[in-house]
């Protein structure tokens, strides 16, 4: 993915590459933290992402990155507000539902951008949407923003990859702990210490919390290489990229990405879990 014209984190970065190169992007992205301005530019270099036509995207110079960036792409769409206080009304919702069904006009993908959802939809426009982020069509993307994701409702979390801009969005102590337990488990010397850490994601709402952190943790790791200022856990991260490989921290984030995703799609937590702790153990344990 090309990154010109925007500053995020190196974690960040990582992260967006990770999904593209496994070819796991998701649907559905809620893009929280840092200010109304940095998250607007993500969101459209996104859509841009989404319908460029040159093959290392976006390429900011297509005919397709050109419309999207002047707002003008006929398969980008933006969420329309009503009244003063600009909320997009269900009716809204029901026809960007009903749209995101037809094929796209000119690009591979359709997308739709909910600005500062959290003040703009209402429960019933949510309530409207969620069937459609569950079992959305292949070549949708539904992009909300918000200054804290923690303000939307845990049901359209849990349907959507969140993308955290900054790393001011505090995260819960025993989140933290937890996470860091499971990272030092995947470089501890024995099993047992792995196992015991990832029992607590048997919880499904356990795991959709600290899965991200420690996602976030190794692209952490992974960006301390280019001289990035870590996002979350300056100490683990240095930890995890003293004793493992680049290659390796790398195939660390897919998995949990792809952990992230089985736990929204209800896989069952035991099964997930025991599946997580093996292929954590086999990336760090190969040669
Ligand atoms: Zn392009």
């Amino acid at each position: 993915m090309n990154f010109h014209g925007i500053t995020i984190s190196e974690a960040l970065k990582a992260e967006l590459e990770s999904m593209e190169k496994s070819r796991r992007m998701p649907h559905a992205i809620i893009i929280s933290g840092g200010d109304g301005q940095s998250r607007e530019s993500l969101s459209r270099h996104l859509a841009m992402w989404a319908v460029c036509e040159s093959s290392q995207k976006p390429c900011g110079e297509c005919r397709a990155c050109i419309k999207a960036q002047s707002k003008n792409h006929m398969d980008i769409y933006y969420a329309k507000g009503r009244g003063k206080t600009d909320i997009i009304p269900v009716d809204e919702v029901r026809n960007i539902i009903k749209d995101s069904v037809i094929v796209p006009g000119e690009a591979h993908k359709k997308v739709y951008i909910f600005y500062d959802a959290d003040k703009r939809m209402a429960k019933e426009g949510y309530n409207a949407f969620l069937k459609t982020l569950e079992e959305p069509t292949q070549d949708t993307l539904f992009i909300l923003t918000a200054e804290s994701a923690k303000t939307l409702p845990v049901t359209i979390i849990s349907r959507c990859a969140v993308l955290n801009i900054s790393a001011k969005e505090s995260i819960p102590e025993d989140t933290l702990v937890l996470a860091r337990e499971i990272l030092k488990g995947i470089i501890a010397l024995r099993e047992m210490e792995l196992m015991k850490a990832c029992a607590a994601l048997s919880s499904r709402q356990k795991a959709l919390e600290v899965l991200p952190v420690i996602r976030t943790v190794l692209s952490d790791a992974l960006s301390l290489s280019v001289g990035a200022e870590p996002l979350c856990d300056a100490e683990t991260a240095t930890l995890l990229r003293q004793k493992l490989t680049k290659a390796k921290i790398i195939s660390l984030i897919d998995v949990t990405s792809n952990a992230i995703n089985k736990t929204n799609r209800n896989v069952n937590p035991t099964i997930l879990t025991t599946w997580l702790c093996g292929e954590y153990r086999r990336i760090s344990w190969q040669k």
